[in-house]
């Protein structure tokens, strides 16, 4: 089976850390980004060297026409989507709960809640039209803030990933009948540019010491997580969490 590997938020971080492995892989991939695309043509370019396939996707994905729209492109392009990876997710200053306004949680939702419902639904579609469904699967990227809770930086962000940790049972739940496989994954401390985002790049630096393995951790680290879950060596496992956070 052609397999065809759509990866949001994939041209940096832990997104482009999965590019780069599902391509190695044999995967033909997707690489969906927002709005930097010299950093997403260096991905393709990276792949491309090393003999794999692949295309970049521009589209805002909390924007649920531009997702239609990607999908349609992606599988004109390369293929019916076989397998998904629903990876974007934002965070914004850290600041605590009593400082939130509704405009910044709900900027936070609609980034990483909404995207990861629509990107499922147009997958499911093209799974369900074009593949043998129980070779389909799909890859939630939550945090280890669904379960810590972000307290102090952003509980808005811990929340948005429990509502990912509750869509990938719920969604694993619906789909088993089909033989679609819908996993996630928590990273905890990642070497990403998202701490900038939060307005401390040396977060993971901070942290580190704090953590079991006394380490942040690396996209390739998680990258590796992501391309198990999605290939036939977890054919068995369904509505699972593999947490890759140092042990805490
Ligand atoms: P990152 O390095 O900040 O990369 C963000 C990626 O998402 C970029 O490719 C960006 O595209 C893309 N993006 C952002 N908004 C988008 C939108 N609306 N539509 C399409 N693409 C969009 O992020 P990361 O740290 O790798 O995070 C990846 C996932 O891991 C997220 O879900 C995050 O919550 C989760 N996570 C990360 C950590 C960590 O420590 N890094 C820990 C736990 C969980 P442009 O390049 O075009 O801007």
């Amino acid at each position: 089976m052609l397999k065809v590997a759509l990866i949001t938020g994939a041209s940096r971080g832990i997104g482009a850390a999965t590019v780069l492995k599902l391509a190695s892989k044999g995967y033909k991939v997707a690489i969906n980004f927002k709005s930097n695309t010299s950093a997403a043509s260096s991905v393709l370019e990276k792949i491309r060297k090393s003999g794999g396939d692949g295309a970049l996707f521009q589209a805002d994905i909390s924007d649920e026409k531009a997702v239609i729209e990607l999908f349609s492109q992606v599988q004109d392009e390369l293929g019916a989507v076989s397998h998904l990876v629903n990876n974007v997710g934002v965070l914004q200053a850290q600041m605590r709960v009593e400082q939130m306004n509704a405009e910044r949680i709900n900027a936070i939702l609609m980034q990483n809640v909404t995207p990861y419902f629509i990107c499922a639904r147009e997958a499911i579609k093209q799974f369900r039209a074009h593949h043998d469904t129980t070779k389909c699967a799909i890859v939630n990227v939550s945090s280890a803030a669904s379960r810590l809770g972000g307290a102090n930086e952003y509980v808005d962000y811990a929340a948005s990933k429990g509502a990912i940790d509750s869509f990938t049972t719920g969604l694993s739940l619906e789909l088993a009948d089909s033989g679609i496989r819908v996993n996630c994954v928590r990273p905890g401390c990642i070497y990403t540019d998202i701490h900038a985002d939060g307005g401390e790049p040396q977060r993971v630096d901070r942290l580190a010491s704090l953590l079991p393995l006394k380490r942040g951790g690396s996209s390739e680290e998680v990258a590796n997580a992501i391309a198990w879950l999605l290939s036939d060596e977890a054919s068995y496992v369904t509505g699972s969490f593999i947490d890759l956070a140092g042990g805490k």
